[in-house]
């Protein structure tokens, strides 16, 4: 058994300098992804720096309408908070979908940010994985690939992003806030995670030691008129084979705003910009939602056992639209 320094950070200075002193250094949160991978050998630090009595457990309501989430609040307490579920219900539902209620008492915010892959072939250390083990292969691509991606990937990597939040987040245009050894930054949601491309070891561009203090959610008026929607093998505990995040408003029958974005089917959460392009100042009608889903879907990749994805996103794209419009979406 190999032994592995424990530390419990008191600030978030010195948490930052004790991981960034050493390469081998992970930060622990609530260890639902990190103590998993450790287990099976996935990952393999030297030290881990406790970071649970940091003071990022806050979720705050900002002056200009805004919302910050700490990076330490757990997925249950964001599930439940008032103003969560009241001007922004997507993020919400897309938390009390995710794994199991103690799962979602122990999860951090921003563990689920960085929570890993769940490709099966990631976490069995004999299996090629060019995540795991860069230029090693990846069995996915010609293995058992159902769950996996059609956007977004490469002939190196096909895993989908598994974050529920991070969806709606993306579909929010969050803004993740990082503090590290060099200061501060602000990274907005989209570009914090990485496509695969030929490094699909990089899912995001934090260095080694930057931590995410919070997320910052806009005053988005239209997050109020909002909605998750999950489909999965079954109906709890259940990562997605396909969800869908959206915020939409109308005026009279003419969708004057909206924010589509896609998980469960993408190698990052994904942001349906053409579906939103078509729709924008377009009839909400079944036949602009129909369009709208299949030009999305128009670059998808399907491998194997996945094609069923194509056709299903599309019908859930539609299904949402339907849902949130009958719902109202009214300015
Ligand atoms: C059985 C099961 C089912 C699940 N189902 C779902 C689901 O349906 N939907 C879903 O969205 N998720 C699901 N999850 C994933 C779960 O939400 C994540 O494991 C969890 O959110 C990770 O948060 P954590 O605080 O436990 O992170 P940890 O495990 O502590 O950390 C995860 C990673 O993030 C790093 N880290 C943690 N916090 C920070 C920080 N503030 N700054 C920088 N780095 C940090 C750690 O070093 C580690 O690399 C499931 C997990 C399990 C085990
Ligand atoms: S899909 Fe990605 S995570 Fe899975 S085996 Fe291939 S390289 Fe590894």
């Amino acid at each position: 058994m190999k032994p592995i320094s424990y530390a419990r950070a008191t600030d978030i200075a010195s948490a930052v300098a004790t991981v960034s002193a050493d390469p081998t250094r992970a930060f622990l949160a609530g260890g639902t992804t990190e103590i998993d991978l450790l287990r099976q050998g996935v990952v393999t630090p030297s030290g881990l720096v406790d970071i649970n009595e940091l003071p990022l457990k806050q979720i705050e309501s900002l002056p200009d309408g805004g919302l910050r989430i700490g990076a330490l609040a757990r997925m249950s307490e964001v599930a439940e908070a008032s103003d969560v579920v009241e001007r922004f219900p997507v993020i919400a539902q897309a938390l009390v979908f995710g794994a199991s209620a103690q799962l979602r008492h122990m999860a951090s915010m921003g563990g689920n940010l960085l929570q890993r892959v769940r490709c099966s072939y990631f976490r069995d250390v004999s299996s090629p994985c060019n995540k795991r083990e860069p230029g090693s292969g990846c069995a996915a691509l010609d293995g058992i690939n159902r769950g996996h991606a059609i956007l977004g990937t490469s002939d190196q990597c096909i895993a989908t992003h598994p974050s529920d939040v991070a969806v709606a987040l993306v579909a929010l245009d969050a803004l993740v806030h990082v503090t590290g050894p060099n200061g501060k930054r602000t990274i907005p949601i989209d570009d914090f995670f990485l496509l695969p491309g030929a490094t699909p070891h990089r899912e995001h561009p934090l260095s080694h030691g930057e931590l995410i203090v919070a997320i910052e959610v806009p005053a988005l008026p239209l997050a109020r008129q909002s909605l998750y929607l999950k489909i999965r093998d079954r109906s709890s505990y259940e990562f997605a084979l396909v969800s869908v995040a959206v915020a939409l408003q109308l005026d009279g029958n003419v969708i004057r705003d909206v924010h589509l974005a896609l998980g469960g089917i993408a190698t990052k959460p994904w942001r349906a910009r053409r579906a939103e392009h078509i729709l924008l100042g377009a009839e909400a009608q079944r036949a602009n939602f129909l369009r709208a889903a299949h030009e999305e879907l128009i670059g998808a990749a399907p491998r194997k056992y996945n094609t069923f994805k194509v056709e299903l996103a599309e019908r859930t794209i539609v299904r949402a639209l339907e849902m949130i419009t009958t719902m109202g979406g009214r300015a």
